[in-house]
């Protein structure tokens, strides 16, 4: 069984060498536990944060230890009543190609509808962010202009066309011109800007929403997030879900210039984080299977292959070298 293990802490930039890959045998399950052959994990910007020691909503990774994801597996073994042989499994377990599970937070899901893959992404847990910021903290409307930063990646891809169908004006930022492009032919996106060749990038969001943003769905936080800012209309409203460019810092800086707009626009900012929000998601992922079903919402990945590829691939997404949803493909269905 080949695991990735956290072999130290970073100290700024993640890198290789802050993982380890080792081998062992796949163990038996004991009674209550199930054996999962994992075939696809999920890699996610939080990773990142959970591999400093620092308090946060979910505890830090700890080192020699494997890495925990959102996997989807089958079960070969089990000896929990509520799973049996030959089920596909969705939930937090190990950067490893076998997982020993007691089903906590485990769930089945069916094989045939959508591919499997999907789980962790437009039908898991990107996907729910996307709703619940866009739809519940943030309270689009029709009619809104929404802004989002990281538009092209699993949540932004997603924002963008939940938006469209509520009935938003939608615009975004990305980080290459491929990714724009997509943004306007798959994602839902009406105006979009490049925000590593823009020379001012209050002045480009100015040109995508020339009569200000109603709704910020912010994904990056620094100087996307302060531009964002200078550009909301009165009585704005930013659903604040990420800051991944800040998620590498060795040292934390000074906050976003400009506070003073959210007095002067009576402006409203909420941070939220997805699982607080279980009947959200599940609403989400009963409406998002019918638009898939209908073929309203388009889907990219990005896959990786190979459990040992899986350090690259958290590397990559920090890197913004994703499109659309990072997953790894540990193994064939
Ligand atoms: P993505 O698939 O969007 O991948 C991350 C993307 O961020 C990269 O592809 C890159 O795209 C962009 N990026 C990276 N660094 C920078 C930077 N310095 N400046 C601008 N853009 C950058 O990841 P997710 O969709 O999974 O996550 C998006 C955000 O949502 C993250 O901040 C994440 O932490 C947050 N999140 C929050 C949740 C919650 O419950 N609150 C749940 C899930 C995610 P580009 O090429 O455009 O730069």
């Amino acid at each position: 069984n080949r695991q990735i293990r956290l072999a130290s802490r970073p100290d700024g930039w993640v890198s290789a060498d802050n993982f380890t890959l080792t081998d062992a045998p796949v163990t038996e399950p004991a009674d209550g536990e199930l054996l999962v052959r994992n075939l696809f994990m999920s890699v996610d910007p939080y990773m990142r944060g959970r591999m400093n020691d620092t308090k946060s909503y979910v505890p830090p990774f700890q080192i020699g230890e494997v890495l925990q994801a959102g996997v989807v597996g089958q079960v070969v073994e089990s000896r929990n009543d509520s799973f049996a042989k030959g089920d596909f499994v969705s939930g937090m377990l190990g950067w490893e190609n076998y997982s020993i599970s007691d089903g906590t937070g485990l769930h089945q899901v069916a094989e045939g509808a959508v591919p499997l893959s999907y789980h962790l992404g437009i039908l898991g847990m990107p996907g729910m962010t996307a709703w619940v910021g866009l739809m519940k903290t943030a309270a689009a409307k029709p009619g809104d202009t929404v802004f989002v930063s990281a538009a092209s990646g699993a949540v932004g891809s997603i924002v963008g066309q939940l938006a469209k169908i509520h009935g938003c004006r939608v615009t975004g930022c990305a980080g290459s011109d491929e990714k724009i492009e997509l943004c306007e032919s798959d994602f839902g996106y009406d105006a979009m800007f490049n925000y590593k060749t823009s020379d001012n990038i209050a002045k480009s969001i100015a040109s995508v929403c020339p009569d200000g943003i109603d709704v910020n769905f912010e994904n990056v936080g620094g100087k996307i997030f302060e531009a964002a800012l200078w550009n909301m209309r009165n009585f704005g409203r930013i659903a604040l879900c990420g800051m991944i460019s800040n998620y590498n810092d060795a040292h934390q800086e000074p906050g976003p210039r400009g506070m003073m707009l959210m007095i002067a626009r009576r402006l409203t900012i909420k941070g939220f984080i997805v699982s607080d929000d279980r009947d959200a998601c599940m609403e989400y992922v009963r409406k998002a299977s019918g638009w898939l079903a209908e073929g309203r919402l388009n889907y990219r990945e990005t896959v990786a292959e190979g459990i040992e590829n899986a350090p690259q691939a958290l590397l990559d997404v920090l890197q913004g070298k994703n499109v659309g949803k990072q997953i790894v493909r540990l193994a064939e269905p």
